[in-house]
């Protein structure tokens, strides 16, 4: 099953326990429009080397397509069409007037030169200016894609459109157009999740905390609830994982991996796999990394309480099941990681209405609109005596049914 499949079992999971008009299930189930382009980009040694990448735009039903570009050696058509499925759902959780969409291009980034990198992310736009713009689909970045990413994403746009608002792509770098707060938005929308449920999940005040990713949304969670009183015991990145059962300082973690390049060797902390990082004894387990992490194979192992889900899709449906019958409480993507989305919204609108508005607005925003919609979902849940992924996807249904 590739992450499409999975992405269509949750949704006919969900339509078991309340089920919807079968044209709304149909017209969801497959994407509006899908865009593969190959990108040739002249390599510093002279060469030109061919990109492949994608552009999956799922659904307009509420608003112009939107969602992140991914940069990954193994980002294919799959994986993008479930990401930007997500995306419609997520959207339609959080409420912001967007619709769904994601792209991505199969490289590994760090292979590449600043330039070579520059001039890649330039030449997508390129080939696919003509099916984006403010109203019509609006990027922002994903995994191994940054704000600089997105500032010669947008400079490119207006090149080739003239358009002056800057709203056709989020999470520029503040100078250019980026709100205030969107770079922490992602992890922050999970805390305040956390924060809003934290009473109904049944962890301790001080809960310990494992965290599977450094990137800015595993970092940043990370870091946030360090400086809430948790105790982050383990973290990970792409190649691997340390653990301090006493709790680690993650801003020392951080400062450690940009010297030595690597999590090991951390003074005080033991390495470990990922595996079993992910089968820790902790209160809250925070994949925050790829897909596909909590499978049938170590859904039993799980000691975890909570799991919130900053990555996308990083649970099976199969695990879903397991976790659901051990009691494990997931806290699904597309509520649990929204933040994002919602500060790239916000960023829209002050390019839209030429505002910038300041980095406590944009917090608070972010907190009464996440805070409410979880409670939502969670409500939903306990009235269907159903898991808070289903709930989710009912809630979001409802919310594109009746547009
Ligand atoms: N890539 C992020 C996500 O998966 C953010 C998307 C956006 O800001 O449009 O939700």
């Amino acid at each position: 099953m590739n992450q499409f499949d999975h992405a269509l079992e949750q949704l006919a999971r969900a339509t078991a326990v309340q089920s919807f008009d079968p044209a709304l299930i149909r017209k969801i189930s497959s994407p509006e429009r899908e865009v593969r382009v190959t990108i040739p980009v002249v390599m510093d040694d002279g060469a030109t080397r061919l990109f492949e990448g994608y552009r999956v735009q799922h659904s307009s039903v509420r608003g112009p397509y939107k969602g992140g570009i991914r940069f990954h050696a193994d980002a294919d058509i799959h994986e993008v069409r479930a990401l930007a499925f997500w995306m419609t759902l997520k959207c339609a959780v959080a409420n912001i007037p967007m619709g769904g969409g994601k792209g991505g291009i199969t490289v590994d980034p760090k292979e590449l030169s600043a330039g070579e990198l520059e001039r890649l992310s330039r030449g997508f736009v390129r080939m696919l200016y003509p099916v984006l713009g403010p109203k019509v689909d609006v990027p922002a970045p994903d995994v191994n894609t940054t704000p600089e990413i997105m500032s010669w994403m947008v400079d490119e746009y207006a090149t080739l459109t003239g358009d002056t608002t800057g709203a056709a792509f989020t999470g520029k770098p503040l100078g250019k157009g980026g709100s205030e707060g969107r770079a922490l938005a992602t992890g922050l929308g999970g805390f305040y999740v956390f924060e809003a449920l934290k009473d109904k999940l049944g962890v301790p005040q001080s809960s310990r905390v494992v965290v599977q990713g450094m990137g800015n949304v595993g970092g940043n969670a990370a870091k946030l609830f360090q400086q809430h009183g948790h105790t982050v015991i383990a973290i990970s990145d792409s190649k691997s994982a340390i653990v301090k059962d006493d709790g680690l300082d993650i801003a020392a973690v951080e400062a450690y991996k940009k010297e030595h390049k690597t999590l090991v060797g951390f003074p005080g902390a033991r390495s470990i796999s990922n595996e079993e990082l992910l089968e820790l004894s902790c209160d809250v387990l925070i994949p925050a990394a790829l897909e596909h992490q909590v499978t049938h194979v170590n859904a039993t192992r799980i000691q975890a309480k909570v799991i919130l889900e900053l990555a996308n899709g990083p649970t099976t449906p199969e695990a879903d099941d397991v976790l659901f019958a051990n009691g494990v409480v997931v806290v699904p993507d597309i509520l649990a990681n929204a933040g994002g989305v919602v500060v790239s919204s916000f960023e829209w609108e002050q390019n839209l209405k030429n505002e910038h508005w300041t980095e406590q607005v944009v917090f608070e925003k972010l907190q009464t609109l996440i805070s409410t919609e979880a409670n939502t979902v969670w409500e939903r849940a306990h009235a269907l005596h159903t898991d808070l992924r289903r709930a989710a996807f009912i809630v979001a249904l409802e919310r594109l049914g009746v547009h």
